[in-house]
């Protein structure tokens, strides 16, 4: 096993795309199996040294940032091991911690193969994608990375590996679920607090009878190592439709998603394969379309919101589903002769990166600043779909920060990039964040719908679930991991679990 004390070898780890600074530690281990991975957990422990679990340094939110002990690099703990398919195009992949999504999506596509959450962010890694319940776009359709994970294996801080498969170990009716190891038993009681409706990564998850598997989806490297993982895999569609269609005034950009959204409920509800059933709504408002005409030049000058759109289809629906979506861009208002709709494949992967593109751009800027991303990840039910526009431009207007408003429309799940050009800057814009964020819970949203809570988002985990919500967890943490070394500020406060 490779393990460096050097800090130039260090320092790479000591940062994730949030910007958070001030992360340290002194030594960075590289096992490349799970007996190595052990061996790491144990001289931890035994020295009481925190160990931060490293991905591929995407997250948003400064979860593999130490402050102090070790960094475990997943880095060689393997990527795509197998892919099993049935004789209905449906099945599995097995594959190690460290395969990107990009590795996974090309490698099950070859073989007609889709793994239906998409994260945007295609480096990420996939083990720590299930250690945060990535989502994405596709999100809409096809539900978070939690709902396409069927077994994983993790190896806990106490050096038991457990061998978690969807629908075993399962919680009783008191909400309790008994687990064991080749070294120790763990008995774990569930908390009490209530989770929000929909999507939401933030805080150990509960559901009555919930697998034990699910406890660790989106636990942020804070209850054990992930070292193998199966997720489920469906038939690669025929056929995508997708495209960006532009509107000279936001509200309509609103509406037109507003109604897309609806349809494609409804339609799916029905099964109705021929009618608009998008998989993907994304939306970028004017200060998005702002940012992105730096890279884009092509983006009408008129333009000031816009959403791109996604949906399978077959051959011999396709036309019909295209006139149906036309119709709809016409009902809106659209500027539609200066949209973008894709004919080729090509077309459609360059509408992809076009809307990856908004928060690449952001992070460059906030790089130049030198500044912390201050990014929403909230959701709130769908019946404050359009208060959450109006919240949001209320609150941001007259704040005289620079900011812009993308993302996954159809999930009611903006981000709010605020973009602050110095620290002064930066506290005003986290007051106003806290003063959001107080809305959202209020209405029953989420704080985290997907980037996580990591150390930046913790204060508002406690707003959503109070002291006694992350006490429970605290609890959970300290059965599975009771030298407390995994994912220290992750989370949890560290004043929950040291005492
Ligand atoms: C431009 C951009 C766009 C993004 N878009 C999205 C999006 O659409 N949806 C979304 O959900 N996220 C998005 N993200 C956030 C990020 O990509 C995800 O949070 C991703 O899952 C992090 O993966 P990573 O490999 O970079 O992990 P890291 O940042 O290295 O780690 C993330 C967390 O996972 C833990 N972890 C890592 N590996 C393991 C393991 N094997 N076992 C246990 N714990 C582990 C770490 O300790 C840490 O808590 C985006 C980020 C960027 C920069």
């Amino acid at each position: 096993m490779i393990r460096s004390a050097n800090p130039d070898t260090i320092r790479p780890y000591l940062a994730d795309a949030s910007n958070l600074s001030g992360g340290y530690a002194s030594e960075v281990v590289f096992p490349e199996n799970e007996k190595e991975v052990i061996q790491v957990l144990d001289e931890a422990c035994r020295a009481g040294a925190p160990v931060t679990i490293a991905g591929n340094g995407t997250g948003l939110v400064g979860a593999r940032i130490p402050f102090g002990g070790i960094v475990l690099s997943t880095e060689k703990l393997g990527g795509l091991r197998k892919i099993y398919q049935d004789g209905k195009g449906f099945g599995y992949a097995v594959t190690g911690p460290a395969s990107t999504l990009r590795a996974l999506q090309e490698a099950v596509s070859a073989r007609g193969l889709l793994y239906p959450p998409d994260p945007t962010e295609q480096s990420a890694f996939i083990g720590a994608s299930v250690a945060t319940n990535a989502s994405g776009s596709r999100t809409f359709k096809y539900g978070a990375t939690r709902r396409w994970v069927k077994r994983i294996r993790v190896v806990l801080a106490t050096g038991d590996i457990l061998e978690l498969h969807r629908g075993e170990f399962v919680a009783d009716t008191e909400g309790r679920i008994s687990l064991k190891g080749a070294r120790n038993s763990f008995e774990l009681k569930l908390p009490q607090y209530r989770m929000p409706e929909g999507k939401h990564s933030g805080g150990y998850y509960i559901a009555p009878g919930m697998s034990a598997l699910d406890l660790f989806v989106g636990s942020e490297g804070t209850l054990g190592v992930i070292t193998e993982v199966d997720v489920e895999l469906i038939p690669r569609p025929q056929g995508i439709l997708s495209g960006v269609v532009f509107f000279t005034c936001e509200e309509d950009a609103w509406q037109f998603a507003y109604h897309a959204r609806g349809e494609s409920l409804e339609n799916r509800a029905s099964h109705r394969r021929d009618r608009i059933d998008a998989s993907a709504l994304e939306y970028f408002d004017s200060r998005s379309l702002e940012i992105l005409r730096s890279a884009y030049s092509q983006i009408p000058q008129n333009a000031q919101g816009a959403l791109f759109f996604e949906q399978e289809v077959q051959p011999q629906s396709e036309k019909s589903i295209t006139e149906q979506w036309y119709r709809l861009c016409k009902r809106h208002q659209s500027l539609f002769d200066q949209s973008w709709f894709c004919k080729s494949t090509k077309e459609h992967a360059e509408f992809r990166v076009f809307r990856h593109a908004i928060p690449v751009l952001v992070n460059r800027i906030l790089k130049q600043y030198r500044q912390m991303k201050i990014g929403t990840d909230f959701t709130v039910p769908n019946t404050r779909f359009f208060d959450l526009f109006l919240l949001y431009r209320r609150s941001l207007r007259d704040s005289g920060l620079r900011y812009c408003i993308f993302g996954h429309i159809a999930d009611n799940h903006l981000h709010v990039n605020i973009i602050p050009q110095n620290d002064q800057e930066a506290g005003r814009a986290w007051q106003l964040y806290r003063k959001i964020a107080r809305q959202i819970i209020e209405w029953g949203g989420t704080i985290s719908a997907e980037h996580g809570v990591g150390k930046i988002k913790r204060e508002y985990l406690l707003d959503m679930f109070g002291q006694s919500g992350l006490r429970e967890m605290a609890v959970i943490k300290k059965e599975l991991d009771p030298c407390v070394i995994l994912g220290r500020g992750n989370i949890i406060p560290e004043e929950l679990l040291l005492r």
